[in-house]
Parts: C-alpha cells; sequence; structure tokens
C-alpha cells in the first residue's frame, strides 16, 4: 500500500517536524510547499520572484504557483511509493487538484490542532537551520549549542514569518481559508483529529495508530 498522509493545521501545529520524523521512519519523502517555496526565493527563480511579495506578508502564494511547484515534485521518482505532505492543500481548488492527482489512493489526513495563543508562542521561539532545514525550539527542542544546528551544523535563523505581526496574520488566513477544508475531509471519511500541543512522541504515536501501514 502506497502511504500517502496529508498534514493539515494551522502554522506551528508541528506539521514540519512530526513530518520529518515519519517521512524517515517511513523511508518516504516529506514535501512542504513552505520548503518548495521559500527555496524558489533564495534561487530567485522567476516564480520565487512572485511568490516571495505574498510570503513575506503572510498570505497565501496563488494556486497557480503551487499548483506547478507541487505537481512537478510529486512527479519525482522518489514520491512513486508514498509521501507526506505538509503545508498543501491550504485552498479548496489545491484540494480539489490533489484529489484528482490522488485518485483511487487510500490516502490519510491528520489534522493537528492547536490554539492561537500556543501557536504564537511556538512560532516566537521556533528557530530553523538556514541549510538543512531542521526545526528548533528555543525552549522544548532547544539546539546543543546555541544557534547552530544538531544534524548539520549550519546556523539556525528566525524564519522572516514567524515574526509577531506576520504569525497573526498567517493565523487568520489560515482560519479563513485552510479551516474549510477540514470539512471537506472530514465528509470524505479522511480526517482524523490529533492535538498538536502535546509532546513530540505521543503525537508521533497517535499518528502511527491511525495509518492504516
Ligand atoms: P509554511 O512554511 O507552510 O508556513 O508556508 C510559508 C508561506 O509559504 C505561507 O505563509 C504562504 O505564503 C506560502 N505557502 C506555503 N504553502 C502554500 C500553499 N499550499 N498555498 C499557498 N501559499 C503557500
Amino acid at each position: 500500500m502506497k502511504k500517502i498522509l496529508i498534514l493539515l493545521g494551522p502554522p506551528g501545529a508541528g506539521k514540519g517536524t512530526v513530518g520529518a520524523h515519519l517521512a524517515r521512519q517511513w523511508g518516504i519523502p516529506l514535501i512542504s510547499s513552505g520548503d518548495l517555496l521559500r527555496e524558489s526565493v533564495r534561487n530567485s527563480t522567476e516564480l520565487g520572484q512572485q511568490a516571495r511579495q505574498f510570503m513575506v506578508r503572510g498570505q497565501l502564494v496563488p494556486d497557480r504557483l503551487v499548483l506547478g511547484l507541487i505537481g512537478q515534485r510529486l512527479a519525482r521518482t522518489d514520491a512513486a511509493g508514498g509521501f507526506i505532505l505538509d503545508g498543501f492543500p491550504r485552498t479548496a481548488a489545491q484540494a480539489e487538484a490533489l484529489s484528482q492527482l490522488l485518485d483511487e489512493e487510500n490516502f490519510r489526513v491528520i489534522y493537528l490542532k492547536a490554539s492561537d495563543d500556543f501557536l504564537v508562542e511556538r512560532l516566537s521561539n521556533r528557530r530553523v537551520c538556514e541549510l538543512c532545514g531542521a526545526i528548533f525550539h528555543l525552549i522544548n527542542i532547544p539546539p546543543r549549542q546555541p544557534g547552530v544546528c544538531d544534524s548539520c551544523g549550519g546556523r539556525l535563523i528566525q524564519r522572516d514569518d514567524d515574526q509577531p505581526e506576520v504569525i497573526r496574520n498567517r493565523l487568520a488566513v489560515y482560519h479563513e481559508q485552510t479551516t474549510p477544508l477540514l470539512n471537506y475531509y472530514r465528509q470524505a471519511g479522511r480526517l482524523t483529529e490529533v492535538s498538536g500541543e502535546r509532546p513530540l512522541q505521543e503525537t508521533l504515536e497517535t499518528i502511527q495508530q491511525q495509518c492504516p501501514w
């Protein structure tokens, strides 16, 4: 059975951290639309230049840009045996496009749920490695050496959009545009709700129990 997992939830709920652990364990890629977009911005591709203006404000990048990027990534051979999606889909149009792509696949959707206050605190303390993208939290998952990535020795930075005003905007955009997807997948019988506020190990075990593979 192909392992296909969609991680839904607000920014900061833990999709990236949880996804990275499960992807390593299951031997499948973690595909993050945010990471793909940030890479395009770093490489200053035409798409990256267009996407950047939305990302710095915490707004969603237009569907046509994101769909092209995700379509190309899912077509790569390493995704043939399954994949975990983080941050995609985020709009009804993206969910529709994904349904077409997934066709008859037996995929699962996990909704990582957390309150806004909890998320603002977690995102303000988040640091990411500028080289490998590993995620840390200054209090809960601190790096062994301050400012240095445990995995690759890269520099830890605060994402531009992890500043308080931008965080609040991202949460507002999430509530408005992405929350409706919960019902879409709930009605399709694919959604499981899991707390994103629990310790990582507990969250991973709960998700593993929900997946049929
Ligand atoms: P993330 O890393 O998932 O928090 O995404 C960071 C930013 O990238 C978001 O605030 C959006 O500007 C953009 N982005 C990521 N994924 C999507 C998506 N599926 N649709 C539209 N914009 C996205």
